[in-house]
């Protein structure tokens, strides 16, 4: 799964950004989800005296609202984005307004002062309302400019091309074992000078899910768990070297 963001202060282009990314991907025969990151402090997708939020100050930790058609679980906290990622199983996920994933963005600017705040490492490509501006105005070292009401196209190739499926985003001193942080091999992948193969997570010998979502784990705390792991069962009868071992461990009842 590829996973984009596409930030930028309000009223910059973000969302008719997005619009035109959905619908390009569409076009292609890709299955989309999108997150609109919303930092509006009194955000509510309830209704005050609705039965939902009736449920709610009742004291219900999670509540459901299903409809023929649309079905609503509002959690009533706010969810780390990587754990709404695990609800996604699309071609590829655009995130409205989040800055912090170890994901490529789309800076939407209204004009350069905007593009010198937000442009980092991860900025993949530039849109929004400074294009009507025209490439020939930026500095030659900006990302590419796409006007997406336009070059919708040509900016979901480029995003086709450039965005590897998701890379983890550990911290640098718990793995730099591709010889750089997550976030720098991301940052080079970007600039054609590093691979996703270069991560060798998924290549790990030792491989924990929880209710079927594979836990990343840096290759230390692999190695570390398969040697308690071997450690305990290597002083039970039966057991034999140079083996799989498989554990499944049932929820708590
Ligand atoms: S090997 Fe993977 S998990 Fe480790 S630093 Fe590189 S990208 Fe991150």
């Amino acid at each position: 799964m590829k996973v984009i963001s596409v930030i930028g202060i309000s009223g910059s282009g973000k969302t008719t950004t997005v619009e035109n990314l959905i619908r390009e991907f569409k076009h292609r025969n890709l299955s989309v989800g999108s997150i609109k990151d919303i930092h509006y402090e009194k955000f509510s997708m309830e209704t005050p005296g609705s039965n939902t939020h009736r449920h709610r100050e009742a004291g219900a930790e999670l509540v459901t609202g299903r409809g023929l058609f649309e079905t609503n679980i509002i959690f009533p906290y706010q969810l780390p984005l990587q754990e709404i990622l695990s609800f996604y199983h699309h071609d590829i996920v655009i995130i409205e307004g989040d800055r912090e994933l170890n994901v490529p963005q789309i800076l939407c600017a209204r004009n350069t002062g905007d593009v010198e705040e937000l442009k980092n490492p991860r900025t993949v490509a530039i849109s929004g309302l400074i294009s009507s501006q025209g490439e020939n105005k930026l500095p030659f070292d900006y990302p590419p400019l796409f006007d997406a009401r336009k070059k919708f196209r040509e900016l979901a190739a480029l995003i086709l091309e450039k965005t590897p499926p998701l890379l983890p985003d550990f911290p640098p001193e718990c793995c730099e074992a591709c010889g750089r942080s997550c976030r720098e091999l991301l940052a080079d992948i970007l600039r054609d000078k590093g691979q996703a193969s270069e991560c060798v997570i998924q290549d790990g010998r030792v491989k924990v899910s929880i209710g079927g979502k594979e836990l990343p784990m840096v290759p230390f705390v692999q190695e570390a768990l398969a040697g308690i792991i071997k450690g305990y069962l290597q002083t039970l009868e039966g057991y034999k070297p140079h083996q799989e071992i498989k554990i499944e461990i049932s929820p708590d009842s």
